[in-house]
């Protein structure tokens, strides 16, 4: 997914799994405000066509207690992956707005008439959410949830799900943090030889 940051970079950022996705790329609350894209239904749809689950924007149908939904979820997921990425574990009420949700019925996958897969038109905002929240329920439980990271920059806190097979990644993204220590290192190195 290309996300574009307020200093104006447009950079790829990978999170690994679609409710990190969502708690990271669509802003949020508190400091996440300044990033927020989610701002009517129409928005939600749009991030839905571009993120790893893919429903075109033309099939989702969503309102704005959905877009409510959706967001209360973003900020459990936030909470909860912050949680894990500092040592503590999920809180119980981030971990009942998830199962809440997760609850509800997600899309339903159907096989088109041209052989790909594709989805039972429409697909509403609460059927998105709670692919969102069931993802998230593998996402912030073991094993996965011991490879949730925050980017290595001290200024970054993009969280992703770290599915290298070392389990090594410490950026957000080479193209931004990732460079960024890089050149970092190297003007160091320059400096102090
Ligand atoms: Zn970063």
């Amino acid at each position: 997914m290309r996300l574009r940051h307020p200093d104006g970079q447009v950079f790829s950022f990978d999170a690994g799994t679609l409710s990190l996705e969502l708690a990271c790329t669509t802003g949020g609350e508190g400091f996440r405000a300044r990033f927020e894209i989610l701002h009517t239904p129409p928005d939600l749809a749009r991030w839905v066509a571009g993120s790893r689950l893919g429903v075109p924007a033309a099939d989702v149908r969503a309102t704005g207690p959905e877009l409510r939904l959706v967001k209360l979820l973003r900020e459990a997921v936030w909470a909860g992956a912050y949680a894990l990425v500092t040592g503590t574990p999920v809180a119980a009420r981030d971990a009942d707005t998830v199962n809440e949700i997760a609850a509800g019925p997600p899309p339903v996958p159907r096989i088109a008439p041209d052989g790909t897969p594709t989805w039972r038109r429409p697909v509403t905002g609460a059927q998105i959410a709670a692919a969102i929240a069931r993802d998230a329920v593998g996402t912030l439980t073991p094993p996965a949830a011991t490879r949730i990271r925050m980017c290595g920059a001290d200024d970054c806190y993009l969280v992703y799900l770290d599915t290298s097979r070392p389990g090594n990644r410490r950026w957000c993204s080479m193209e931004r943090c990732g460079n960024r220590a890089k050149v970092r290192g190297h003007r160091q190195r320059k400096e102090h030889p």
